[in-house]
């Protein structure tokens, strides 16, 4: 070690007793800022072609997704979602989108509203944080008439878009909206009816519910697209601009931890597992074959992202963040 070396050492170290000293002279008795412990508000947004797509959180809840996934084992579960850090219960998105086409406004699903716990119910709040007004909205598209899809359409019995046209696959309707299936349902299954019922009535009582049959063209690079097997009805939206394409493709996955890896394993919501199990794995296909993007109402919120093919199931890839520049 040379003389230069020590001096500098020794002039080092003081500069670092120095500027040790200056930060404990400086430093308050207590420095202590209360934790903010507010998320930040729950809107992103990206452009696909010339359409902007936003994802509105309405919150999160905790789901005991170890008992609720089926067509596989507890411990499959479980290990698949310590792979990624996580647990059952597991705290999962309720995610909803607002297209704009440059000519309508355009919402795909509400939200839970007040009918599913304390921790949902924020789409309006993140909306109106988002830019936009629920006034604005001119359709909204509906995947199914589970309360956390449609229980944001009403409040008290009033309608909360006092200008959208709601719309859903017939199919949907004519299950869900029947007092007949109402009355013959389980105790437990009753209050899925009631749910759907009370939020769509006040649009069906102003004429301003407009089902659609199938596979059907909306609005102009706007269409449905049958994704059955989660409920009798149960509707995807694509979207369609400059080439760019994104599929909403509501509950067709829950858990991205363990379906995307396991695109066999169902859940517990599922009607019809068989279907729901065929038209995911039909749409990861494809979406990985032609590299499109998809948007999931459970997938971990903004739930937009690629699916590319992974041994003998698909791997999650979020879109990237961007600050619209
Ligand atoms: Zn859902």
């Amino acid at each position: 070690m040379t003389t230069l070396h020590l001096k500098l050492r020794s002039s080092l170290a003081a500069l670092v007793a120095c500027s040790a000293l200056a930060m404990l002279a400086s430093a308050p008795v207590s420095a202590a800022a209360p934790m903010a412990k507010t998320p930040a508000p729950g809107f992103f947004r990206i452009m696909l072609g010339d359409v902007e797509v936003t994802a509105i959180s309405d919150g999160t809840t905790d789901l005991p997704v170890d008992t609720l996934l089926s067509n596989t084992k507890k411990e499959i579960v479980d290990k698949e979602l310590a792979a990624s850090y996580l647990k059952s219960p597991l705290e999962t998105s309720f995610n909803a989108y607002v297209i704009n086409t440059g000519s309508k406004l355009i919402l795909v699903d509400t939200g839970a509203g007040n009918l599913f716990g304390p921790t949902l119910g924020n789409f309006v709040a993140n909306l109106k944080a988002s830019g936009y007004a629920p006034e604005q909205i001119d359709e909204i598209y509906i995947t199914h008439m589970h309360p956390d899809h449609v229980g944001g359409l009403a409040k008290d019995g009033k309608v909360v878009f006092a200008n959208a046209t709601v719309r859903a696959d017939k199919r949907e309707a004519d299950y869900w909206l029947s007092k007949a299936n109402l009355e013959k349902a389980d105790a437990n299954s009753k209050g899925f009816f009631q749910g759907a019922q009370a939020s769509l009535a006040p649009y069906v009582a102003a004429g301003r519910f407009k089902p659609f049959e199938g596979d059907a063209e909306l609005a102009p690079g706007v269409h449905s697209h049958v994704g059955k097997g989660h409920t009798p009805g149960h509707a995807e939206y694509v979207i369609e601009s400059k080439g760019q394409k994104l599929v909403l493709i509501g509950d067709l996955i829950h858990v991205g931890a363990v379906q995307f890896a396991h695109p066999s394993v169902t859940i517990a919501f599922d009607t019809d597992t068989v279907s729901a199990e065929a038209e995911r794995k039909a749409e990861f296909s494809r979406a990985a074959k032609e590299g499109y993007l998809l948007a999931g109402a459970h997938l971990q919120f903004p739930g937009i992202g690629h699916v590319a093919t992974e041994g003998q199931g698909y791997r999650w890839i979020p879109v990237n963040y961007t600050q619209m520049h």
